[in-house]
């Protein structure tokens, strides 16, 4: 259980993010390389209480056994605490970057102290196992028979591929980009997740046996029939990729963009020719708004910040959220308070403040004659409860405020998957227009098709994706073969 008197001796320290004066300049990891004996200390303060939260419904997603290896990297076992830790994660190298760790916020030391350093522990194991070349393929012994498709290459597609491979079924992955990846590739920037370790991820399934087909566009080039007929099971894993818009006046105009846009087009000119081929929308000498926030908001921020933008602004609709849990926002659930990510840094280092403007709706978007943008007009809302207790927005008279902007990022969120390989409406949807598949069987209206991650369950995360993934596997292995040894 770590060190019996850990979590009274040691304080939480996580481990920094490279200096913010220095790393908004490259596109290399925000992160530093991680100090061994700091996170055993860290490991130490793990309680082991015996009911842990932290790998519960409002932890760990994929239930990874955080005691386990909070104890094993205390007591210096790195290579056994891998082992558990791959026992329910495939790709532990880019949640231990990503993910923004329910664990923590379960964490029963967090309820009168700060929670364990989960999140670092689990990054620096998996990091070690491939640095002492210890991470290899594992090519199963024998095979099936059985055929698998696999539409989609985010974290849930690749996770259910690695999984329905290691049964012994033979695995295609369809990838409409140029690269695999999903979400991973061409969304979460280099700097959060650096490209390579997709790769590497990528090539070990394909020495054990996985096949991967990018460039094939399910319901373009290759119809979603033609998949049924030729394969046992097909799995959709085609992400929420339908972004929500701002119908408001002056849409159209020059340099208004989806978030989106602006970011994969950013990646793939960079891995292309490091943004020499001119293939992206350049946020250099521009005024930047930024609407909308979370993980994509604040990839727009650094994004433009690294281009070098002339101001930054992020608009939110909610008010700031308090600087602790509130009354109704109790443990073990995931604390909803004020955070200050990687790019929020960088802006206060860039511009000498925090870009992020609350209670915000954007009214109007004005341009010149040309068509270019050179404004937004927004109005302030307050927040009220309503007699039956629900939120209630309305605008404030008198705030109307006109922000200047060259640029514009809208960053709202996704209403779900593009439905084009369902052209012939078969695969039912639920009332958000995700695939309609229950959390746990994973099956659609149609026999032999399945669908897991964000185009079943909305827009979510990265380790959600991976749980959903796994899970999908384990029940297209029983529907393919009577049983499962799958988890
Ligand atoms: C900018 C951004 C930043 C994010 N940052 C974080 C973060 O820091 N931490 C975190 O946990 N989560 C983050 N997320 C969310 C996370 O990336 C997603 O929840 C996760 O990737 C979903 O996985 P998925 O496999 O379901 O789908 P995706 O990763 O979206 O992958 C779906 C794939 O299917 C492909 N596809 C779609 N239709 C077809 C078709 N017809 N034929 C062939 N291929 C198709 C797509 O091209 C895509 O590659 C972020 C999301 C965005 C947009
Ligand atoms: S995957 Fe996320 S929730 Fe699970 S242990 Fe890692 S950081 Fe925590």
């Amino acid at each position: 259980m770590g060190k019996v008197t850990g979590f009274k001796e040691f304080e939480r320290k996580t481990e920094p993010y490279r200096d913010a004066h220095d790393r908004l300049n490259d596109y290399g990891e925000i992160y530093t390389k991680h100090n061994a004996a700091q996170l055993q200390t860290q490991g130490a303060r793990c309680m082991d209480c015996g009911v842990p939260f932290c790998q519960s419904i409002t932890g760990c997603p994929v239930d990874n056994l955080i005691p386990e290896w909070n104890d094993l990297v205390y007591n210096d076992r790195w290579q056994v605490a891998l082992d558990r830790l791959h026992k329910t994660n495939n790709f532990p190298e880019f949640t231990g970057r990503v993910c923004p760790a329910p664990c923590e916020g379960s964490c029963v030391l967090g309820i009168t102290n700060p929670a364990v350093t989960i999140k670092n522990i689990e990054c620096a194991i998996i990091d070690r196992g491939f640095d002492d070349n210890i991470v290899q393929a594992n090519i199963p012994q024998s095979r099936s028979g059985k055929t698998c498709a696999i539409v989609g290459s985010g974290p849930a597609g690749l996770a259910a591929a690695a999984q329905l491979n290691q049964a012994g079924h033979s695995v295609k992955v369809y990838e409409r980009a140029d690269r695999l990846g999903g979400l991973l590739m061409y969304g979460i920037p280099n700097m959060k997740l650096g490209k390579k370790l997709i790769e590497r991820r990528i090539d070990l399934l394909k020495q054990e046996g996985v096949e991967f087909f990018p460039n094939s566009d399910i319901g373009k080039t290759i119809s979603l029939n033609t998949l049924q007929q030729d394969n046992d099971a097909v799995l959709l894993a085609t992400g929420a990729t339908k972004a929500r818009d701002l119908e408001v006046p002056g849409r159209d105009l020059k340099g208004v963009h989806l978030a989106m846009e602006f970011l994969t087009a950013n990646t793939k000119s960079l891995l292309d020719s490091n943004l020499e081929d001119g293939n992206y929308i350049s946020a250099k000498d521009k005024k930047v708004i930024v609407i909308g926030g979370g993980d994509t908001g604040t990839d727009c921020i650094s994004t433009s910040i690294r281009h070098g933008c002339t101001s930054m602004t992020n608009f939110e609709l909610l008010p700031q959220p308090p600087a602790e849990r509130a009354d109704d926002n109790p443990w073990p659930e995931w604390p909803v308070i004020f955070r200050v990510d990687y790019g929020h840094e960088e802006s206060a280092v860039r511009f000498g403040s925090d870009p992020r403007s609350y209670s915000l709706l954007t009214k109007e978007f004005v341009g010149d004659e040309q068509g270019n943008l050179k404004g937004v007009k927004t109005i302030q809302v307050a927040w009220n409860k309503d007699k039956t207790g629900r939120w209630q927005m309305s605008e404030v008279a008198g705030s109307e405020k006109t922000w200047q902007a060259d640029l514009v990022f809208l960053s709202m969120g996704f209403l779900g998957p593009e439905h084009y390989l369902n052209s012939d409406n078969n695969i039912q949807l639920d009332p958000r227009s995700n695939y309609q598949a229950e959390y746990g069987k994973y099956n659609t209206s149609v026999a032999g098709v399945y669908a897991a991650g964000d185009c079943r369950r909305g827009q979510s995360l990265v380790v959600w994706g991976i749980n959903e993934g796994r899970e999908a596997a384990r029940e297209i292995d029983r529907d393919l073969m009577g049983t499962t040894k799958l988890p």
